[in-house]
């Protein structure tokens, strides 16, 4: 944990909070990678690689988000449906026709930066997902994965033993 994550930790104790989800946009950044639904599901597979990213959030028209499409999807859409990696073996140049609005999740789950970092890992557990966009008065403000929450838990976790350590040493002098 970085010294400015530090003093965000002990702002947040002080205020008898744990971290939130604001906290990990603050050192990760607010950055979202989306797509139009009208692109081809290649596109967004494309563009998952080359961003090394597991989800992707889709918009329409003005920017409106309308679904998130993720590595699950893609899979479930090979499994089920296409024909794209046979015909690859067969030397067949076809590319996965399928668009993706219809292979996106429409009803996405939102976090509020607000949310504390526990809440949001019981939300996705409970939604079994592992992306989160998240959204600010309606505009997207950022995306959590359930690998940044978990590893801002631990950070959290260690930060506060090493004070409790320290503490008590202090004591014991
Ligand atoms: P994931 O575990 O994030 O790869 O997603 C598993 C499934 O849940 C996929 O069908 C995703 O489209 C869907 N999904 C992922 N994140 C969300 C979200 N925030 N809201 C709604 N559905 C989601």
């Amino acid at each position: 944990m970085g010294a400015q994550e530090q003093l965000r930790w002990v702002h947040h104790v002080g205020k008898g909070a744990g971290m939130q989800i604001a906290d990990i946009l603050k050192s990760k950044g607010t950055t979202v990678v989306t797509i139009d639904a009208g692109r081809s599901v290649n596109e967004a597979i494309r563009r998952l690689n080359a961003h090394r990213i597991g989800a992707i959030v889709v918009t329409e028209g003005d920017g409106a988000v309308i679904g998130i499409l993720t590595e699950r999807d893609v899979l479930r859409e090979c499994g089920e449906r296409c024909t794209h990696l046979e015909a690859h073996l067969k030397g067949d140049g076809r590319v996965c026709p399928a668009e993706i609005r219809d292979v996106m999740t429409t009803d996405v789950v939102f976090g509020n930066p607000d949310d504390d970092v526990l809440v949001a890992m019981a939300v996705m557990t409970k939604n079994r997902i592992r992306h989160l966009p998240v959204l600010q008065a309606g505009r997207l403000a950022g995306i959590v994965s359930i690998g940044d929450l978990v590893n801002a838990h631990v950070q959290e976790a260690e930060f506060e033993n090493r004070m409790m350590k320290d503490y008590i040493q202090g004591a014991t002098y």
